[in-house]
């Protein structure tokens, strides 16, 4: 492997008014790591049809956001917003079959997955593009096990209620809940075991979230030092159990955006050291 392909589109960036500079991180994610000369090489994904994004949501709901009649995840109704979706979701999962096809990985410059439910929007979610990629891919028989880690620092409930709902139990999900102590070592010492009981599934879906830093306004228990570890660990034993890693950017609220972006540079570089 020579270079981290990455599946990025400017048709995946919208600028609704938002304290969340997510909807906007896809360009200057992938602008820092070109300026930065990562070896990272963009490729245009495929955007997600309405079929495939119905497979994870309610088919009224997912007509309802693509039409703007419905509240999308930063709740409004903005037409700029609707006609990224397709590609948010279309990155994650064309990252996900490059994954499965390279064995290796693939990174997604996505957020706004998690806290979308069954026919819910929330907290700057609107569709929820880990469960879209995940039904579509098992749907085609290319996956019989799903492994998603999600280091967001916030509870991944809309992942939650659609895999209850439709009773997935081939999807193993690991998310922070709100109750879970937030002790930096003990975390770390416990996410090669974390990473252990993904050891049977086909694909890991890596949530890699800025917010978990301990500088985010919105929570966070990680130094730097400690969040290039998470990232470290999570790569190298992925690579260890032979699991192909499909990853996104997730959370990260610190202004200047600069100390978000940061954080996802030293993630692609840990995804650089661990497979290239
Ligand atoms: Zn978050």
């Amino acid at each position: 492997m020579k270079f981290i392909d990455v599946y990025y589109t400017s048709k995946q960036v919208s600028c609704p008014d938002s304290s969340s500079p997510s909807p906007r991180k896809p360009e200057w994610a992938v602008k820092e790591w070109l300026y930065r000369k990562l070896p990272v090489r963009v490729i245009e994904p495929a955007a997600a049809t309405r079929d495939q994004i119905a497979l994870a949501h309610h088919p009224r709901y997912v007509d309802g956001i693509l039409s703007c009649e419905l509240m999308n995840g930063f709740r409004g109704l903005q037409k700029e917003v609707a006609l990224s979706l397709p590609w948010t979701c279309g990155s994650f999962l064309s990252a996900a079959r490059a994954a499965l096809e390279n064995g290796l990985v693939a990174c997604s410059p996505t957020s706004g997955f998690h806290h979308a439910g069954l026919k819910t929007a929330f907290g700057y979610c609107t569709f929820n593009g880990l469960m879209v990629a995940a039904l579509n891919l098992h749907a085609e028989g290319k996956v019989q096990r799903v492994g998603i880690l999600d280091c967001d620092q916030h509870f991944g409930d809309g992942t939650e209620e659609i895999i209850a709902a439709k009773q997935l139990g081939w999807i193993r999900h690991v998310s922070k809940e709100r109750s879970d102590p937030e002790d930096a070592e003990p975390f770390l010492d416990q996410l090669p075991r974390v990473m252990r009981s993904f050891s049977d599934c086909d694909l890991l879906m890596y949530q890699a979230g800025a917010d978990q830093h301990v500088d985010d306004p919105l929570g966070g228990f990680l130094t730097t030092e400690q969040l290039a570890r998470r990232d470290q660990i999570v790569f190298s034993e992925a690579k260890a159990m032979e699991i192909p890693v499909v990853w996104n950017l997730a959370g990260g609220y610190q202004e200047p955006v600069h100390e978000v972006l940061k954080i996802h540079n030293a993630t692609m570089r840990a995804c650089i050291d661990a497979y290239l």
